[in-house]
Order: C-alpha cells, then structure tokens, then sequence
C-alpha cells in the first residue's frame, strides 16, 4: 500500500518503478528545484514516462498543487545518494522562473512548509540546515555537481528562513525565552535540584517541565484560573497568604498553582500544609514540596531523574509520570526535552560534566560503533577488546563516545 501526505492535491502513484524499497528510517527531508515552471503533476507525469532514472516523493507546483510520485515507503531517485534518499522523504519544487537565482512562488514556498510540517510532525523529525549531511535538512548540491535547490531554496535554507517556518508550523517556535536574559531564579533552582538529584539531565528535565508548567514562576497561577476567578497571580497569592482566600478554597478550587501548577486537590491540600510559616508563593518551600513528593508518591520517578543518561529519558519520566497532562505526544515530549536542554546547555558544563563523562573498557572481541544509538543506524567504524572509551551521553543501553566517532552498545562493556 503507497504512502502518502493527507495534504496531497494530485497522486501519479510511481507504484515500484524508478525507486527501491525503503531499508532505513526516514529521518530527512530533501528540498530540490524543478530548474523549471511547471504545475505538480506535469513534472511528477514528466519523471514518471521519461527516459531519466530520476524521481522524487513529492512534487509540488508554481501554483501551491502538492502531487504525491514514490511513495513515502520507497526510496525514490532524486539526490544522486542512495544513502540520503533511503533516509530522506524528497521534494521537488517548481521555480517561478527557468533561470538563476531560480525563485519560487508564495503559493509552492507555503505548500513546501506545510508538506514539511505534515513530514517532519509523522516522522518526528526535528528541522535544521547548517549545511551537514547529519541535519534532517539536505540538499543536491551535498551530493553531485549541480545548482540545485537552486540560490533562491539555499539562502532560505541558510538564512534559518525554512528551518524557522516549519517549527512555527510544528507550535516548536523558537521561544523569545532562549533570547530573553537569564532568570536569576533560575541558576538558583539548578543548583538547589542538582544538590538533591545529582544528575544533570535528570535537573534539566525536570525544569524544562517545570518552565512548560509555570514559567519557573512560583506564584503562577493557572491562566484560565485568572479569567474565572477574577484574580491575577499577585491577587490570588496575595489572599491565600492572607487567609482571606481560605485553605478550603485553596483546595477545592481545581486551579492549577506553583512551579509544578499542583492541581489535584489533595496535592493542594499537601502544598499547603507543607508551607508551615511560609508564603505559598516560597520559592524554596516549592523546590522542597517538589522533592518531598518525588521523595514519597513519586519515587520511581526520582530514581529515573537520578539515573537518566539524557534530557530526554528524564524529561520524558516527568511528563508521562509527574505532571501527566492530557497532551503526552511525542511531539510534546520533544518540546519539553527541548526546554530542558537548554538549561543542561546553560547550567550542566562545571556541575554536570563529572556526570556526564564516565569510561567504559570494551569486553566484547570487536564491537561496531554506530552513527546513532540503535542497530538501525550505519556502522561508521570498530573499536576493540581492552580498549577504553569516554561516555558523554546514554539514550537505553546506547552510548555516545567523547570522540563523536559514535554509539556503541554497552552491553558490550564494563565500567572502567
Ligand atoms: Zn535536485
């Protein structure tokens, strides 16, 4: 059964010619030029009959009309490298004029985006271009002499000018919050997590859930809650503090508030005992209610936090078993991984290197290192017995050698 995008206008189904089946993941997406004007399906129908071994997964016209060719399960014959094509999902793009810089339509730039968004949202692809065959975005010219996708698609690409619009379409925005100054509080709340979990990923996945959840904001209160309630953040704070907004209230009134937006109201009802003498809105009687919880009903998911070898596994284990909101996607598991590398890239280099950087000996006779963590990916080299490595970073039972030369399996050895 052919594979292809809901958002397709026109289908010239390639069926088994001019492709090959698809033996590794898609994990790119290829933009081309036509070199030429022409709608979606005169160019796919053109590639389809002619005598060129050429193809592509998708063809999109001057005028927007996005055509599926090779199904997205095949490889199709379009970047002169088989190994980008068998990862990539390709896209031809008509120009609006057959002559250099080679533009391209409004109307075939945002059926590009969207497509993108469309493959990039199934795949779980994250975009970028920094000119790499390693970034999920590639080109052509990466591998054969030729002037496409053309100068008008390469200074999109290198300007950020595609990567930007496909995490607009993805709700992936790069947040004002990477540009904004540092937040005092938030040095202050890496040392105090770290201090207590001990593993950099584990404190930045944790944090990146709690920035997603209040801002790092302790007095935050829960957005809709401002409207129904009538009150600001300040407000409400100001009278739970006071007593004129009682504990019963406090408890029962099913809006989210603090660091951890605490909701449930008998973890309400916790918050505020907990708070003795201290104002609700306390930074550190939140940080300790925090680890009191984790320390309680939430063990298993602060032995993940201390164990966790990425910011993903550990942010991963707080959304799915912590916070639990309704929307646990994977592309919001991506989000909030995201949130959290920022503070691993920000705060983890003095506390978390000792963490992040462990040697193993290798026990097995030869062991293969892999461009990524899983057999799924291509064998870049070998490393052998007795030999003994720096570990920076664990995805399962993969790791990432200090070198960038890859991953290998750890089960395969010992730590040194
Ligand atoms: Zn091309």
């Amino acid at each position: 059964m052919s594979t292809f995008s809901p958002l397709c206008d026109a289908l010239v189904d390639f069926g088994l010619n001019k492709s090959n089946s698809r033996t590794e993941i898609v994990t790119k997406i290829t933009i081309h030029h036509m070199a030429g004007v022409s709608s979606g399906e005169a160019c796919a129908r053109a590639h389809r009959s002619g005598s060129r071994d050429a193809s592509a997964n998708y063809y999109i016209g001057n005028s927007g009309d996005i055509c599926g060719g090779v199904s997205e399960d095949r490889r199709a014959w379009t970047s002169s490298s088989a190994w980008n094509d068998q990862r990539a999902i390709t896209i031809e793009v008509s120009n609006s004029k057959a002559s250099a810089p080679w533009p391209v339509s409004d109307a075939a730039y945002q059926s590009l985006i969207r497509l993108c968004v469309d493959i990039c949202r199934r795949y779980n692809i994250t975009p970028h271009y920094s000119g790499s065959k390693d970034d999920s975005l590639t080109v052509h010219r990466m591998y054969a002499a030729t002037a496409c996708p053309g100068d008008t698609i390469m200074e999109w690409l290198k300007s950020g000018r595609i990567e930007r619009d496909i995490l607009a379409g993805l709700g992936m925005a790069a947040e004002p919050v990477i540009d904004k100054p540092t937040d005092p509080r938030e040095a202050y709340i890496w040392r105090y997590l770290f201090d207590k979990i001990g593993n950099a990923y584990g404190v930045a996945g944790l944090m990146g859930n709690l920035y997603a959840e209040s801002g790092l904001r302790p007095d935050n209160l829960q957005n809709s809650y401002e409207k129904r309630l009538g009150m600001t953040d300040q407000e409400y704070t100001a009278k739970v503090n006071s007593g004129e907004y009682s504990k019963k209230q406090f408890i029962s009134d099913k809006a989210g508030y603090g660091l951890a937006q605490w909701t449930y109201w008998s973890r309400k009802e916790d918050l505020y005992n907990f708070r003795g003498e201290r104002s609700i809105d306390c930074l550190e009687m939140q940080l300790d209610f925090l680890l009191e919880e984790l320390n309680s009903a939430y063990t298993h998911v602060y032995r993940a936090l201390k164990a966790a070898g990425s910011v993903y596994e550990a942010s991963t284990a707080v959304l799915t078993q912590y916070e639990r909101p309704a929307d646990q996607s994977e592309h919001m598991r991506l989000k909030r991984a995201a949130y959290g590398q920022m503070y691993y890239d920000r705060y983890a280099g003095d506390a978390g290197s000792h963490k992040a950087g462990y040697l193993v000996r290798v026990t097995a006779g030869v062991l293969n290192v892999r461009k990524g963590p899983g057999t799924s990916f291509e064998v870049t080299t070998t490393v052998h017995k007795g030999e003994v490595y720096t570990i920076v970073q664990i995805v399962g039972e993969w790791g990432q050698l200090k070198s960038g030369a890859g991953w290998i399996n750890l089960k395969y050895t010992e730590k040194v």
